[in-house]
């Protein structure tokens, strides 16, 4: 057990006007083992020539103490360094210690008391160990009027100009003088005031302020304050508030345009589709090339805009159960971007139908489902001119579990596959779908008023069995076991449409 009281550290120097010594004590420790009392004394030679000591005479509290087993102080590898100890009476509290005789060299010299109070290192502050890591100090240097301490830590009399690290008296000097303050301040403002227009200038001003006094305590607040260029900064603060404002109505006219767009894009499709009956009736076929040509080139451009998740018209198909008002405008989401193909998906589901009409093993290749979407629907929901847009595409037959989910197909409309709907529809919620009324006359949902009502939907994928597709529930989850193929279900029809106008 060793405790170690540094009895105020307290040195003693012989040498502010005699020099005739050449060892002095610049430190001393107080230490107490075992209810005995030592002092280890640290011993600087001042002349720097490493002569060895012999032997050295110290005086304590009246009682002379000879000391000849000295050792090099482990910090520095130096003999100028060199301690010892000295066993005193555990009662004595004095800290007086003198040198009355030095031996070096085997030459003698006689102690002469003068002495000096060595300071201890100041606390670490943000000042000190700026200072400290900028020079590369090892301690923090000080200069009193009989000796100074350099940066490396070895201690030196007043007159003496350079270290034995070569750094000199006067470099320290110049590190004590440094206006840190100053430093402080400009690197402080170097990173520019966040202004924040919803609150008032002056409450900016003090939470500028009240993070300089918690980054620096010890600096005056006043050193800031005359710093600061008040005028220009109202000034910064009255244009980020004009921006902020302009930034918002811009954000509200973005909106507006947005939502006017979708209208638009509606009313163009229903006058359209109208025009295109006209005409259609009439042997002019090229008339409606032509206005669908106009009509699709600003469809595309649209959809290139607002990319995924925007919703637009393309086609027609009945969906509000009166059939005596004409089909209704098919909205699609869009799902995934490809080269100049873009993947939608209808936003409602548009048909209630069985995945295959009779109980038998099938894949989507044989299925009921695949040949009614690519020839009753794709006929009925789309004009000529729509159907050349749409591409024929290699459908995968993505795997799901074990079951053997057959070919790859080629076709212009098609169901979302396990993966797919998973991949490019990622938050459950999304993956929710409503239905048309007409879809949803078919179904068991007949008669329900409940317009936001979200409904199975069927994908591509065989579930456990070949009996069995896997769709998605009206949470939003995906069943990979699947329903009875034979049991109707929500039809969510999938196309990629080509961008190349
Ligand atoms: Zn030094």
């Amino acid at each position: 057990m060793l405790q170690k009281e540094p009895l105020e550290l307290l040195s003693r120097s012989y040498i502010t006007n005699d020099l005739s010594l050449p060892y002095w004590i610049y430190q001393i420790e107080n230490i107490v083992v075992t209810a005995r009392r030592f002092l280890k004394v640290y011993l600087l030679n001042r002349t720097g020539d490493g002569s060895q000591i012999n032997r050295i005479t110290f005086q304590h509290a009246g009682k002379d103490y000879v000391i000849s087993d000295f050792r090099r102080v482990s910090k520095y590898d130096d003999p100028n360094y060199m301690g010892c100890v000295i066993e005193v009476d555990l009662e004595d509290t004095a800290e007086d210690l003198m040198i009355v005789q030095e031996i070096v060299g085997g030459k003698i010299f006689d102690g002469k008391q003068k002495a000096c109070t060595f300071h201890m290192d100041p606390a670490e502050s943000p000042r000190t160990s700026y200072l400290k890591k900028k020079h590369s100090l090892l301690v923090y240097p000080q200069i009193q009027e009989d000796y100074w301490l350099c940066g490396c830590g070895r201690i030196h009399a007043a007159e003496d100009t350079v270290c034995a690290c070569r750094r000199t008296k006067h470099e320290m000097q110049n590190i004590l003088d440094f206006d840190y303050d100053t430093v402080a301040v400009e690197d402080y403002l170097k990173v520019p005031m966040t202004l924040d227009p919803e609150i008032s200038f002056d409450d900016n001003m003090n939470r500028y302020t009240a993070a300089f006094t918690q980054k620096y305590p010890h600096i005056p607040l006043e050193k800031l304050l005359v710093q600061l260029d008040t005028v220009s900064m109202q000034k910064r603060y009255e244009q980020e508030k004009q921006d902020a404002e302009r930034r918002r109505i811009e954000a509200e006219e973005a909106a507006e345009r947005k939502a006017a767009r979708k209208k638009k894009i509606r009313k163009i499709a229903v006058i359209a589709a109208v025009v295109i009956a006209l005409l259609g009736t009439g042997g002019f076929i090229f008339k409606d090339q032509i206005l669908f040509r106009i009509q699709s080139h600003q469809l595309i451009k649209e959809i290139k805009e607002n990319g995924t998740g925007y919703i637009f018209t393309f086609g027609e198909y009945e969906q509000d159960n009166n059939v005596m008002n004409g089909k209704e405008p098919i909205a699609w989401q869009v799902l995934q971007f490809e080269g100049n193909r873009v993947l939608v998906i209808s936003e409602k589901c548009l048909d209630y139908k069985p995945f295959n009409n009779t109980a038998e093993e099938v894949t989507w290749e044989s299925s009921d489902i695949r040949s009614w979407l690519n020839t009753d629907f794709y006929n009925s929901a789309f004009t000529s001119a729509e159907q050349n847009q749409i591409c024929l595409m290699n459908i995968t037959a993505d795997h799901n579990n074990v079951t053997d989910q057959g070919n790859a197909t080629q076709d212009h409309v098609f169901l979302l596959s396990y993966p797919q709907a998973v991949d490019l529809i990622q938050l459950k919620g999304d993956r929710t779908c409503t239905c048309t009324p007409y879809a949803k006359e078919k179904s068991q949902y007949k008669g329900s008023s409940d317009e936001n009502l979200t409904v199975n939907w069927v994908l591509r994928t065989m579930g456990e069995s070949r009996m069995k597709a896997v769709h998605v529930n009206f949470k939003g989850n995906v069943n990979p076991t699947g329903t009875d193929i034979t049991e109707a279900i929500m039809i969510r029809p999938a196309i990629w449409i080509n961008l190349d106008n």
